[in-house]
């Protein structure tokens, strides 16, 4: 307990010499590196060193989840695609980690369907975390399956939904997983989700896979493509790009 005491007196008279030796602002000043520049979009185009993943001439950075063939999906000729109900999952060729993804939805304004039948696709980080896209604009399901959750891990913080047929958005930062050479999970995954601007997850611990029946799976895995879901539902995207973090 004393050697404690000691070593603690000692490192306060130590700190207190080193600050009073400050006395200059500049000393605080930090110059190198500098920031690099980046471009701010109009509205919610893409930033200058964004990746653009969709700006709705074509499906050029997807392909087939199942088979890595061409996608099926609908062009619908004004910016925007439409899931091909039977097409398949998409995913993107290029695979990320950490990043920020801009992508803009749109639920059928011709609804049909209920709780999870209702509008479903969704948006799998790494081809394995999914934010959940559902109509939820009065439509009830399960608080950790509906817009805005880290499905069945995380229920968003508020149900942000526009009605059917308006265009919605989220933005995603995500932290992807650490495993070691081992192959043991070390550092889980971490996700903060804006929808509409507004923060449905913040800073979300991923638990792992986002299972329909089952627990959440950490198998070791590195970077991996952006992969959106065909439930069968006639959702709409369009403006979606990405940023390496
Ligand atoms: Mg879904």
């Amino acid at each position: 307990m004393k050697r404690i005491s000691v070593i603690i007196a000692a490192f306060s008279a130590f700190s207190s010499i080193v600050s009073a030796q400050i006395t200059d602002p500049k000393a605080t000043e930090i110059w190198e590196p500098q920031v690099r520049v980046v471009t701010p979009g109009e509205g919610t185009k893409p930033p200058s060193d964004a990746i653009v993943l969709f700006d709705g001439n074509n499906f050029s950075e997807w392909q087939s989840a199942k088979d890595s063939s061409k996608v099926t999906w609908t062009l619908n000729g004004d910016g925007s695609a439409t899931v091909l109900p039977g097409g398949g999952d998409i995913v993107t060729k290029k695979a990320f980690g950490d990043c920020q993804l801009h992508v803009e939805f749109r639920e059928p304004s011709v609804v049909k369907g209920e709780s999870q039948g209702r509008g479903n696709s969704g948006i799998f980080l790494q081809g394995r975390y999914e934010v959940q896209v559902l109509d939820c604009y009065q439509n009830r399901t399960y608080s950790n399956g509906q817009t805005g959750s880290i499905y069945k891990q995380s229920i968003p913080l508020v149900n942000a939904c526009r009605k059917p047929g308006e265009w919605q958005a989220y933005d995603i930062l995500f932290t992807a997983p650490r495993f070691n050479n081992d192959d043991i999970l070390v550092a889980p995954g971490h996700i903060t989700v804006l929808h509409n601007g507004i923060v449905v997850q913040l800073n979300t611990e991923i638990k792992g896979t986002t299972e329909y029946i089952g627990l959440p799976k950490n198998i070791a895995h590195g970077k991996s493509g952006i992969k959106l879901q065909d439930h069968g539902d006639l959702v709409s995207y369009r403006n979606i790009w990405i940023r390496e973090l």
